[in-house]
């Protein structure tokens, strides 16, 4: 295939805008507005929530919408979406994606929804109606939802064969956006890569060769703070289809990373770190997880850019600790892995601005800031960094042959040195060793109920913690470091 990214964007907006009369609405920015249910937007639907539960004011602009399409900046880093630990291992997961999306608020249902999707797969992009599944909602007993049979019908009759038609449950065809808010049954299309067999399956069964693409959720009810489900004063659909799986499919690629969206950040990333060529290879094939140092790199660093555009920058509570997790992990592989010299993920951005600038344009707006943002927040994480490893390499080296890591030095690299948790638990797998995360949470715990309240995590190594490390059998005089790593 020959479509560019951009142009698959374009043909998604232009279907339902001249074909279906969707009015184009811009992206919102990634900080959820008034919402403290989310972290960062994880859908294009976010920024229409009031439209859904029919709370908008009916002054406003949006209190008019009817038919809606857009392409909408998400995020899966944290909260109840939550992609971190996938993105680099996997080929189509990542934090930072486009969604592109269309809405009904209130008009067409599923029969329309349906054929649109249809029609836009089969006939406008042409991939072969024998490399898709469509999945849709097999009810729960629990919950007293019942199968929804009228959709499985709708597709029976607009052509789907009873073998690619399957019902899931709760898990994959309920959409919740939160532990509140918006929800429904969902339909949703996925792709087989391999052409003429039965993949069913493979659907939903986290196989990269069968993937999911496309999930259009009839929105009915809210979830309230109690649990139960509320019904919608009316019926609207959402759907969301990733931009970046999309493009792959359509240009005949196994992963996102072969596609326009990350290949010029690949081809940066070689030129400034002098790694070896990407390969594309994943799991055990990757034997030094070069392959996931290029995919998490060209991955956070659109992360980072599009966070520090919309005002985000790393810190220490909310989106802000999610980001400066991300930032962390992409620093650890960039410096450990691809043993590029600092600075490699900063100049990383004006690639991450070429390739989205025109379609976001507030990346363009100041690209120096967003390097500086992430050129010091390198800077303040190296030195623990080095530190860590160190810390790390001799506490392996005491207790070779062990399954799992001491609790109490992951805690302090995680306390004291500003170690996610998530990065120290990649570094050890690396070595073929765990992270003991129940053990952690148990410390945690106790770390919580022990300390005072209003009293703040400094990120200074505190003497109870070099005892610890002490204790440990870790040399801790070279190891101290001398300000806190925020
Ligand atoms: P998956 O099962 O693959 O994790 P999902 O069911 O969590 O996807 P939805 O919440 O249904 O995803 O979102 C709608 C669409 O957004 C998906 O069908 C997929 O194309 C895309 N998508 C979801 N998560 C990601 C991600 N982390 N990176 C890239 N695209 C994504
Ligand atoms: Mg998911
Ligand atoms: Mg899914
Ligand atoms: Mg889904």
């Amino acid at each position: 295939g020959t479509a560019s990214a951009n142009s698959v964007r374009d043909t998604f907006v232009r279907y339902f805008r001249e074909k279906h009369g969707h009015r184009e609405v811009a992206s919102s920015p990634v900080t959820p507005r008034a919402d403290p249910s989310l972290l960062f937007v994880n859908a294009g639907m976010n920024q229409f929530k009031p439209l859904l539960l029919g709370t908008v004011d009916p002054r406003s602009e949006m209190a008019g919408y009817k038919r809606v399409v857009n392409s909408q900046k998400c995020l899966r880093a944290g909260g109840k979406h939550n992609d971190l630990e996938d993105v680099g291992r996997d080929l189509y997961h990542h934090t930072f994606f486009e969604m592109l999306g269309s809405w009904s608020f209130g008009d067409y249902f599923k029969e329309e929804a349906c054929s649109m999707a249809w029609e836009l797969l089969t006939q406008v992009y042409g991939i072969p109606e024998d490399q898709l599944y469509v999945t849709y909602f097999g009810g729960d007993a629990a919950l007293r939802l019942s199968p929804d049979e009228e959709t499985r019908e709708i597709w029976r009759s607009i052509g789907v064969s009873p073998g690619r038609l399957l019902p899931f449950g709760l898990g994959d065809n309920f959409w919740e956006m939160g532990e509140t808010g918006p929800c429904g049954p969902c339909t949703e299309i996925h792709y087989d890569h391999v052409r003429g067999r039965d993949a069913s399956a493979q659907v939903n069964a986290a196989d990269p060769e069968v993937l999911e693409i496309w999930n259009l959720v009839f929105m009915e009810y809210n979830r309230e703070a109690d649990g139960n489900l509320r019904p919608l004063p009316r019926r609207s659909v959402d759907t969301g289809l990733g931009l970046e799986r999309l493009t792959a499919v359509l240009q005949g690629k196994r992963s996102n990373y072969d596609t326009d969206h990350f290949t010029p950040l690949l081809d940066a990333i070689r030129m400034g770190s002098g790694a070896r060529c990407y390969r594309g290879l994943v799991g055990a094939a990757d034997t030094e997880s070069v392959d996931m140092a290029y995919r998490v790199l060209a991955d956070h660093a659109r992360a980072l850019a599009v966070c520090i555009a919309d005002g985000i920058l790393p810190g220490m509570t909310g989106p802000q600790l999610v980001l400066r997790r991300i930032l962390r992990r992409a620093v650890r592989f960039s410096s450990e892995v691809l043993h590029a010299p600092p600075g490699l993920l900063a100049s990383l951005v004006p690639t991450v601005v070429e390739t989205l600038g025109d379609v976001y344009p507030e990346l363009t707006r100041d690209v120096t800031q967003i390097m500086d943002v992430i050129n010091e927040n390198e800077e303040a994480f190296m030195s623990s960094l080095v530190r860590g490893r160190r810390i790390i390499n001799r506490t392996l080296e005491r207790s070779s042959g062990a399954q799992t890591f001491p609790v109490d030095v992951a805690w302090s690299l995680y306390q004291n040195l500003g170690f996610p948790l998530d990065l120290i638990s990649v570094m050890l797998e690396e070595r073929g060793v765990r992270l003991d995360s129940a053990g952690l949470e148990q410390r945690e715990r106790e770390e919580t109920e022990s300390r005072q309240p209003g009293s703040e995590v400094t990120g200074r190594l505190s003497v109870h913690a070099i005892a610890e490390l002490q204790r440990n059998g870790v040399p801790t005089t070279d190891d101290t470091p001398k300000y806190s790593y925020t």
